[in-house]
């Protein structure tokens, strides 16, 4: 069984070295290195150390595009965003929102210049984390009816497909051209990152109902430059339990696998663990594995404890277990 660790919070190559080993006595075949805009512009020598450190230990690298333009998953900043105003996202009401618009050629030139970074320092694997357009749920309006993006590009292409102007309620049409936008986005993404060398895992948000957030699973994951494909399930966080959520969530993305030929990565939660309820970690793992997934990771090492906003309650326990976990399921 393959198993990983996300890893983030520190930049010094000793103690990232005393951690991948501990890492590495766990059982974990690789590391997701978080790899944010801040590496990208501050710390790209040192990511690089960072990266030939694990490989000299045995464990593979993965990197992660954290954040990167509020378009990706993770708790970091995007100076893209900030250097860039021209390319945010537009809703339906007019209004800007902090997330760059899919289809920014300048963000994609961008996004390039950060794979070129990742692949020159020798990843195994780029990971696409919970790539999203404008979610208005996340939003301190949780307005149902805004979305984006309606910005002057996406208008313009728009009525150049649709032979009329976007309209302001979405309709069809605009979920196919959010669709269709995402998907050649990634076509162009992934395929760069392969001509570069590096294989592509996708991890898809745990919704049912994808068009709500107009990115295809399903044709993405069709994409022959996609390697990987899986999801994160992070049930104390939604509220739900192991079997109401990381049961189906995986046996979807089993059924997308299958489908199209994909190996599946599953994540479990590991950071903010409620008291008491710890345990629940072990029976997720067993879920995935019994429905046949061989690709196991968590969030993160250590249960994310230097972190306070992700801290569990009982981080000492949190990662007795994860010890456990990793110990028993690493030998299967
Ligand atoms: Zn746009």
């Amino acid at each position: 069984m393959k198993l990983g660790m996300s890893y983030f919070g520190n930049r010094y190559v000793e103690c990232t070295q005393q951690h991948l080993r501990k890492m590495k006595e766990m059982g974990a075949s690789y590391v997701v290195f978080t790899f944010s805009e801040n590496d990208f512009f501050y710390y790209k020598h040192t990511m690089q150390e960072l990266f030939d450190v694990a490989h000299q230990m045995g464990l593979e690298v993965w990197a992660d595009p954290w954040a990167i333009g509020g378009v990706f998953g993770g708790e970091a900043f995007s100076k893209f965003l900030l250097d860039n105003l021209d390319v945010w996202q537009v809703r339906n009401d007019g209004e800007k929102v902090p997330h760059v618009c899919l289809n920014s050629a300048k963000f994609k030139e961008f996004l390039k210049k950060l794979v070129d970074s990742i692949a020159s320092s020798k990843a195994d694997y780029i990971f696409w984390d919970e790539p999203h357009w404008y979610i208005p749920k996340w939003d301190d309006a949780k307005d149902e009816s805004l979305w984006a993006c309606r910005c002057e590009r996406c208008q313009n292409l728009f009525e150049k497909e649709y032979g009329y102007a976007m309209p302001e309620i979405a309709n069809d049409d605009v979920v196919r051209f959010k669709e269709n936008s995402a998907l050649s986005f990634f076509e162009e993404m992934t395929k760069y990152a392969k001509e570069k060398g590096l294989k592509n895992a996708v991890c898809f948000l745990p919704i049912e109902d994808d068009k709500s957030i107009s990115i295809p699973y399903e044709k993405v994951a069709s994409l022959d430059t996609i390697d990987v494909i899986g999801s994160d399930p992070y049930w104390y966080i939604f509220g739900k339990s192991v079997d109401d959520f990381v049961k189906p969530v995986t046996e979807r993305m089993i059924k997308i696998g299958r489908k199209y030929s994909k190996e599946v990565q599953m994540w479990f939660q590991g950071y903010k663990v409620p008291g008491n309820k710890e345990e629940e970690m072990k029976r997720a793992v067993e879920t995935m594995y019994n429905l046949g997934v061989r690709n196991v990771t968590v969030w993160s090492y250590n249960g994310a404890s230097h972190m306070s906003s992700l801290r569990s309650d009982n981080p000492k326990k949190v990662n007795d277990i994860l010890e456990e976990i990793f110990r028993d399921f690493s030998k299967r």
